[in-house]
């Protein structure tokens, strides 16, 4: 049996009238960017997410660089962020000219250590940046209380975990702003690119309305430098097909990374830790375990999907090892060592479930036999 790390196809397959068609719909339409769907999916991801607006753009990273833009942050200042993300996190703060400043993770969450934030505050520092990784929601309530006191802006990284809440909050509700992303293979993807900012600040909201079209708000005026940075109307349509069934697939992940659990038992694994103030939306589900190169091998040859997210901690990234060379952040260092991702995704049988954990078991055992 081959199991891929995600199953994209399946996740089509599941819904392929529904989406088949709402994008012949859109086609002929003859409105294929920012048009009804696009509006009527910032409207559906506002009320989802429980915050008054929401405005789209072209990806998740473009989220993240036009909110950053959009406040005003740029070069002398400093934003404090996780350095166990995917890269564009880091990148956007580089991007409009900020400096990232790296906190290590809580070693059970592999979220951002809250209680590490406040010593690295200074004068400079302008925002923080928490990811909710994996699909489980960053310790808001402390972050919001520093932010709060120090008077910094809270952008969240909500692009892994949509649908995920905190304290009975929805991501994207958590923070002053949160960014998303509808990448293929996140909980809410489409087929091709596209991200969401949500807010309750109006007037940031019109601000990014304003940058990702050219810093336009009326056609053809361009009141300051801008960006292109839109949704298309397929996208959004089929978005809008699968925003409906989101719960349903975030409770079927929740399932499984339950069943994977009680399959896994003993065999010496760091299982993901669920958070109690957290609902946990499993975008990936990683397990932790010395051995990590052996047991990818084993994966591998037997052909089942895996992956590492990620192996190279941000601070310690080619683009960025020079200017980070003095700081070592043991847990997440240790992290990017010994974490790997098994095949999860909604469509996934209970058979197939079955057989990776078997497969699971027996390498185990085999690196437990050589060894001796
Ligand atoms: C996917 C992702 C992004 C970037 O989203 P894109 O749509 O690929 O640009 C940013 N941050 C995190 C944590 C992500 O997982």
């Amino acid at each position: 049996m081959k199991i891929p790390l995600i199953d994209l196809k399946a996740g089509y397959l599941s819904l392929k009238d529904e989406i088949d068609t709402s994008v012949t719909s859109v086609l002929s339409s003859g409105n294929y960017i920012l048009g009804p769907n696009v509006q009527a999916l910032e409207k559906e991801i506002a009320q989802y997410c429980g915050t008054k607006f929401a405005v789209s753009v072209a990806n998740g990273t473009d989220a993240l660089v036009l909110c950053l833009d959009a406040y005003g942050i740029g070069p002398g200042d400093e934003v404090i962020t996780s350095p166990y993300s995917f890269f564009a996190t880091a990148e956007a703060i580089s991007r409009v000219g900020a400096i990232p400043i790296f906190v290590d993770i809580d070693e059970a969450s592999y979220n951002i250590d809250y209680k590490k934030i406040e010593s690295n505050i200074t004068k400079r520092t302008k925002a923080i940046i928490p990811v909710h990784l994996f699909g489980q929601p960053a310790p808001m309530d402390n972050i919001m209380e520093l932010a709060n006191r120090y008077n910094l802006i809270v952008i969240e990284d909500a692009c892994q975990a949509i649908g995920a809440s905190y304290r009975g909050r929805k991501t994207g509700a958590l923070g002053h702003a949160a960014c998303f992303s509808f990448f293929p293979t996140k909980n809410l993807g489409g087929y091709g690119d596209g991200g969401m900012i949500t807010t309750n600040n109006e007037e940031l909201a019109g601000r990014i309305r304003m940058l990702r079209a050219h810093g336009s708000s009326k056609k053809y005026y361009n009141s300051e430098i801008g960006y292109n940075s839109r949704l298309d109307e397929i996208q959004a349509a089929i978005l809008r097909v699968k925003l409906k069934h989101l719960d349903s697939f975030n409770e079927a992940r929740r399932t499984k990374a339950e069943r994977y659990k009680n399959l896994l038992q003993g065999l010496g694994f760091k299982f993901p830790e669920a958070d109690s103030e957290a609902v946990h939306v499993y975008h990936l589900y990683i397990l932790g375990h010395p051995k990590r190169a052996e047991i990818i091998k084993g994966l591998e040859s037997r052909q089942i999907g895996c992956g590492i997210y990620y192996p190279v901690p941000l601070h310690q990234q080619e683009a960025y090892k020079q200017l980070y060379s003095d700081i070592s952040l043991p847990f997440v260092e240790a992290a990017s060592k010994e974490t790997f991702a098994i095949p999860l995704f909604p469509e996934m049988s209970d058979e197939q479930q079955t057989f990776v954990a078997t497969e699971l078991r027996k390498i185990i055992e085999e690196t437990q036999r050589t060894s001796l």
